[in-house]
């Protein structure tokens, strides 16, 4: 089984529609498969019939920005149902906001020498509902700005850096329980980069597991190998399943293909076994 719980299409921050994520997973060798773009799921139809034409088994997903402890949190809901009034509202009032973020970013990169950003960033939208840093990011390599979309995290869109923009994102509480609504379950996306200190990382997976929070990601293109064995550790200390998923946004963006991460610890409960 080999399992890719995590990725993106053109729908939110990825570069490829999701019929042509579905067949680089399917290349990729993935067998069950998930589409998770943030905060929106206009995508799924077409993942979920291009996965089962290829021969993939397919959950339906979505990736959801939330802001805990005054910092962004990613919750992956997995099996929920696209058609679920609560999820679809709980998204479109997520996704508010995006806009006027977005501006908010290009007036701060505009202070620093970069004008045009809102527009620049634009060209690299395809659902219009859905800006994102991602976009800037592009644009800003681009137009040379930077060498790569992670060097522009690193000198200007990322916590603290002058592009920087805080934001109010949806409730731990709220994203969880659309996912449990939608029929899903709820997962912890790649733990390992929040700054929290380890009392909050406590207090963190503790408030997700009261609210019916099920599983976190152990195994996923933001982990280093050192992180796939504390997270393995972290999913043992609290009884949650586990995932595995690559992240992928676009060819050559990123380290990880679809379906090329290592396997999860031998011991961990996959979270896609209840579905499969
Ligand atoms: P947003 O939801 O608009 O805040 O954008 C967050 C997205 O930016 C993430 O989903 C990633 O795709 C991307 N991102 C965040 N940090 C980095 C980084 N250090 N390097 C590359 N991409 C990043
Ligand atoms: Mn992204
Ligand atoms: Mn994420
Ligand atoms: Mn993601």
């Amino acid at each position: 089984m080999n399992a890719d719980l995590h990725c993106h299409s053109n729908v939110s921050d990825g570069l490829l529609a999701p019929a042509d994520v579905a067949r680089r997973a399917q290349a990729g060798g993935v067998t069950v498969w998930a589409l998770t773009d943030h905060d929106e799921i206009g995508g799924q139809a077409e993942a979920s019939a291009t996965a089962q034409a290829l021969g993939m088994r397919y959950l339906p997903g979505v990736e959801i920005s939330v802001t805990w402890a005054g910092k962004t949190v990613h919750v992956v809901g997995l099996g929920i149902d696209p058609a679920c009034p609560t999820l679809i509202a709980g998204l479109y009032a997520t996704r508010h906001g995006r806009s006027g973020r977005a501006r908010a970013i290009a007036a701060a990169l505009e202070a620093v020498g970069i004008p045009g950003a809102y527009e620049g960033a634009l060209r690299f939208v395809s659902n219009p509902d859905l800006i994102s840093r991602t976009h800037f990011a592009r644009f800003l390599v681009d137009e040379g700005f930077a060498q790569s979309t992670a060097d522009v995290f690193d000198r200007f869109l990322g916590d603290g850096k002058p592009g920087y923009v805080p934001h109010r994102w949806a409730a731990l509480e709220d994203a969880v329980a659309w996912i449990k609504a939608a029929g899903g379950v709820a997962v912890i996306a790649h733990p390992g980069r929040y700054r929290y200190t380890p009392l909050e990382f406590d207090a963190l997976f503790g408030a997700f597991i009261d609210l019916g929070g099920e599983a976190i990601e152990v195994v996923t293109g933001s982990h280093t190998p050192d992180q796939y064995r504390e997270y393995a550790d972290v999913a043992r200390r609290f009884g949650f399943e586990a995932s595995r998923g690559s992240d992928f946004h676009a060819p050559g963006e990123g380290r990880i293909e679809l379906g090329s991460l290592p396997p999860l610890p031998a011991d961990l409960t996959p979270v896609w076994e209840r579905f499969v």
